[in-house]
């Protein structure tokens, strides 16, 4: 496995992969790497000739008073994990940015609600890197988790708007044995925190059961994940929403086809995130 923290080599060893004629697939992360991230990197394995992860801890997505400086971080670990899955090519960069950095990515309207309501230029910080990164891998293809399913759409939206020719991929949310979905910020969590936060993906199944059951009204399921979550002493509700899964915009009237049930909760200074596609099986898309 190659190790590389320079743009210029990444560039040059791109190049070198396709002139070859091989397909590049790639799977970004900000490290601390846990079961979630391996998912990716096995759909990325069986998909392309050459596998790239990129670590990388993006300043541009943090907002201020955010946890950049405190994000976990295991560079070794994170390296022997990439190993174990079979990747080719780790890029761990320093930094990205020059100190005369100026451009930005903006992807209007899908980035207003859901947590782009609250993290203010998160998303401009996500689409601008992953522009970049991709610039720099040049893949064939990019694999994205679920879990952060705004940021999945954000991203298929910049690579249909800007015609990049690349193939984007979802991966399904890896959970803990008790529901939790994984993530590298689950380990600020206290243990009693922790505990509770199994209350997230409860009350996901939960509303899907009441679809299942033939609830449409969206307000009655949104109000019941948000009475179960705030029933955890621990828990605050950031937000919670039912929302078409392509525009990300609230359901208005009855439930007539799947859409996403996203949340965000936070357990003292942690804030997680969770979502679960409704009425997959009951309604047509
Ligand atoms: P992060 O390192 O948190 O920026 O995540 C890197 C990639 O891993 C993103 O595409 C995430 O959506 C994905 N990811 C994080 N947690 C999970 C999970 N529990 N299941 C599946 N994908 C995940």
């Amino acid at each position: 496995m190659l190790h590389l923290d320079n743009s210029g080599d990444l560039h040059r060893w791109s190049r070198a992969a396709l002139g070859r004629g091989q397909t590049i697939a790639f799977v970004p992360t900000m490290g601390y790497l846990h079961e979630g991230h391996r998912s990716l990197m096995r759909i990325a394995r069986e998909r392309a000739d050459q596998v790239v992860v990129s670590i990388f801890v993006n300043p541009l997505q943090f907002a201020a008073g955010e946890d950049l400086d405190t994000y976990p971080r295991d560079p070794e670990a994170d390296l022997h994990i990439c190993e174990s899955e079979g990747v080719d090519l780790v890029f761990m960069p320093g930094d990205l940015y020059p100190s005369d950095f100026s451009t930005t990515v903006v992807v209007e309207g899908l980035t207003n609600g859901l947590c782009g309501a609250t993290r203010e230029g998160h998303f401009d910080g996500v689409a601008t890197v992953v522009l970049k990164l991709f610039n720099l891998v040049r893949p064939t293809m990019a694999v994205f988790g679920q879990k952060d399913f705004q940021q999945l759409q954000v991203v298929r939206r910049m690579v249909r708007d800007l015609d990049l020719d690349i193939q984007i991929v979802g991966g399904p949310i890896v959970r803990d044995s008790d529901g939790v979905a994984l993530s590298s910020r689950n380990a600020y969590l206290s243990s009693e925190e922790r505990a509770q936060a199994a209350i997230l993906n409860k009350s996901l199944i939960a509303a899907d059961a009441q679809v299942r059951a033939g609830e449409r009204d969206p307000e009655v399921l949104v109000e019941a994940v948000r009475q179960a979550v705030q029933a955890a002493p621990l828990a605050r509700v950031d937000y919670v929403e039912l929302v078409d899964a392509g525009s990300l915009e609230p359901v208005t009237g009855r439930l007539d086809r799947p859409a996403l049930l996203a949340l965000a909760v936070r357990f003292g200074q942690t804030r997680l995130i969770d979502n679960r596609v409704l009425g997959e099986e009951q309604l047509q898309a």
